[in-house]
């Protein structure tokens, strides 16, 4: 189900918010439905180490890890046309980070230094997404945040100006040449 397509984010936290499987900018097919598809996300992603899989997680754990992740998204996206400010997500967005901080615990022995997620087996995956896409939307790297032109796709630009523009050539960029390839035989035509 998974293949190195759905790691084009360039962050794991973007990833995580890219696991949905729409073509367009809805975001009604989930990939994440059941703990199963969770639980192979995690080992195809190598965060088995990072996020505990023990007690396996229940189907409510993922309703409540995809309601966050929604709203995330929307929170994201609300952050590039500047009206996070006014954004009802936003502020979701900061409700769920509080709580996560709350439960979590400080390692003063991780460089940098670092919140970790509580363990308890209720809040401990949530919490632990909700940390690891704080620590990138409060790092330099936020201003690379890009949204695929076609999809709703997150990705961190590498190159310089406007840069990369699909989150996957072969896929979104793909589409976009052959339309924009029959665009211009229509316009020849006509
Ligand atoms: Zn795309």
């Amino acid at each position: 189900m998974w293949s190195k397509a759905n790691l084009v984010g360039g962050h794991l936290a973007l990833d995580f918010l890219n696991t949905v499987g729409d073509t367009g900018k809805t975001r009604d097919t989930n990939h994440l439905a059941s703990p199963r598809d969770f639980v192979s996300w995690i080992d195809f992603c190598g965060l088995r180490a990072a996020i505990s899989m023990d007690p396996a997680p229940t189907q409510e754990v993922i309703t409540d890890l995809v309601r966050f992740r929604e709203t995330a998204y929307r929170a994201v996206v609300s952050i590039f046309d500047e009206t996070a400010h006014q954004s009802r997500d936003s502020r979701r967005y900061e409700n769920y980070l509080k709580r996560a901080v709350q439960r979590a615990t400080f390692d003063t022995r991780a460089k940098p230094l670092a919140w970790r997620a509580t363990k308890e087996p209720d809040h401990h995956i949530l919490d632990s997404f909700v940390l690891l896409l704080d620590d990138l939307l409060r790092s330099a790297d936020v201003v690379r945040i890009r949204q695929c032109e076609r999809c709703s796709w997150l990705f961190l630009n590498s190159g310089r100006g406007h840069g990369r523009r699909w989150c996957n050539m072969a896929t979104c960029g793909n589409r976009h040449k052959v339309e924009a390839h029959r665009e211009r035989s229509r316009t020849t035509e006509s």
